[in-house]
């Protein structure tokens, strides 16, 4: 696959709540899951190519329970699908881009990821992502 809106990061209190005005839009949640480092449950919302997902804190020391503290509900991430994840950060980090975490992670549905910090990327939380390749 090539590069494309992955998905919208959006925090919110309640996925119960969130996810039931998104399904007045006649869309459908495709799978929730708990990410037990991320201390998140999150629902994926397709969206035509992309998607929509919903972040809830499973534990008020979460990155996502502090965003809400301090922010509220809101837009919390754009993230960006690449063809070749560890290509792009290589080049990135070259350049001297700033990283959230150095590492790839393994998140959501098993696709690897890893944020950009928002003073490299125009101000907005960048993830940029790549599906798991398959274990053959
Ligand atoms: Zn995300």
């Amino acid at each position: 696959m090539t590069h494309l809106i992955d998905h919208l990061g959006i925090a919110v209190k309640s996925l119960k709540q969130a996810r039931r005005f998104y399904e007045q839009l006649g869309l459908l949640v495709a799978d929730e899951e708990t990410v037990e480092h991320e201390k998140v449950k999150v629902a994926m919302i397709p969206v035509g190519e992309s998607r929509i997902e919903l972040l809830e804190p499973t534990s008020s020391d979460s990155v996502i329970a502090k965003f809400l503290q301090k922010r509220g509900e809101g837009l919390h991430h754009v993230a960006l699908h690449v063809p070749d994840l560890s290509h792009a950060v290589e080049t990135l980090k070259a350049s001297g881009t700033r990283f959230i975490s150095d590492e790839i992670k393994i998140g959501a549905g098993g696709h690897l990821y890893v944020f950009v910090h928002p003073s490299s990327a125009g101000g907005v939380l960048l993830e940029l992502c790549q599906d798991q390749p398959s274990a053959v």
